[in-house]
């Protein structure tokens, strides 16, 4: 089986995003870049599948083929799934962020070229935060969608994926081919060893561009302005718990 998995390169999950001071975006000049948790999470899965690693049978990926649509330097992100496992990469390039439908046209045509059975994927994006392009892409494909998936199992033609929803847990069955994108839970993604650092570098990747595709990226919303959240005002220390009451019942008004 062959897995596809769309990775995005992101403000890193650690770094405090400043707003650019024209209000149009964050501010990404000389901040720290990463691959999307989420999509570690989903390429970490599909090496599994590969390896044969906790409950999955060695070989159930066959190959595994990541594709990030960004700059340039996506290249590294693409590089950091090599090193963790993956077998070769497809970088289309823009210089624009590209919104979830765009992605979803463009993958759409990555995966009519590849044919893979499977495209595992991460929930969300933590920079724009849609959860949108999973969603679209199954459904531009025509394909099952089984989303925040806490756990899957692959096994004769079917994904089971155990979802996580309120109150508790779903499982469902999906025909491959499918589109499952991956949830916190799922795995802990590991880290590329020296030796598999070095291995990647000889992995393929192929660079495209947006226009090789021939599908509308041309955006449909205008941002308006990004701004920073309002700063927490100064607490206030009680000396007892009955001062504590008073304040709640004659300040705050919540008693
Ligand atoms: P989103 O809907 O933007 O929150 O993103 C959901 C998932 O779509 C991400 O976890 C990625 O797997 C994929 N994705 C989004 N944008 C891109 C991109 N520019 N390149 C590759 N994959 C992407």
């Amino acid at each position: 089986m062959k897995v596809l998995v769309p990775v995005k390169r992101v403000i890193d999950y650690n770094v405090k995003a400043r707003v650019k001071a024209d209000q149009s975006g964050v501010d990404l000049a000389n901040v720290k870049m990463s691959m999307n948790p989420f999509d570690e999470i989903a390429v970490e899965e599909a090496v599994r599948l590969k390896e044969g690693k906790e409950h999955h049978a060695a070989g159930t990926a066959s190959e595994i083929v990541v594709v990030s649509i960004g700059p340039s330097q996506a290249q590294e992100t693409i590089r950091t799934a090599l090193a963790m496992g993956a077998d070769r990469g497809i970088l289309i390039q823009s210089d624009s962020d590209l919104e979830p439908l765009a992605v979803a046209k463009l993958l759409k045509a990555v995966v009519d070229e590849e044919g893979p059975e499977l495209v595992l994927m991460g929930k969300q994006a933590i920079d724009g935060d849609n959860n949108a392009v999973g969603q679209m892409l199954a459904a531009l494909l025509d394909w099952p969608q089984a989303t925040f998936a806490s756990k899957l199992v692959v096994d004769g033609g079917t994904a089971t994926v155990t979802r996580e929803v309120d109150g508790g847990l779903q499982t469902v069955a999906a025909p491959l081919p499918a589109v499952v994108t991956v949830d916190l839970r799922l795995n802990t993604p590991r880290y590329a060893s020296l030796p598999n650092i070095m291995k990647a570098k000889k992995k393929e990747i192929a660079t495209k561009a947006v226009a090789d595709y021939g599908v509308d990226v041309s955006p449909r919303l205008k941002t308006l302005k990004v701004v920073e959240p309002p700063k927490r005002s100064a607490g206030v220390k009680v000396d007892s718990a009955a001062d504590l009451v008073a304040k709640l019942k004659n300040e705050a008004g919540v008693l």
